[in-house]
């Protein structure tokens, strides 16, 4: 368990989630300070580089990525 590579860069971390403060401290501590290779954002971003992560993409959102991912 270590911070995501990702994270001084990802959108989703750094200003996605102003207004949901809980929910985003949650999903922080799950996947960006914890499990990001289970991030749906990360897994696009493994495969494809940061251009290609859809800025709305949110890290639970794990078949939508699997779907992007598969469709190249
Ligand atoms: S775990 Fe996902 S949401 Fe968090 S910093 Fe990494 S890519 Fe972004």
């Amino acid at each position: 368990m270590s911070d995501c590579p990702c994270l001084p860069k990802c959108p989703f971390f750094n200003d996605r989630m102003v207004g949901m403060p809980t929910m985003a401290n949650q999903l922080k501590d799950k996947f960006c300070k914890g499990d990001n290779a289970e991030c749906a954002r990360f897994m696009v971003f493994s495969s494809f580089g940061s251009e290609r992560v859809p800025p709305t993409l949110f890290p639970g959102q794990v078949e939508q990525a699997k779907r992007l991912i598969a469709a190249g």
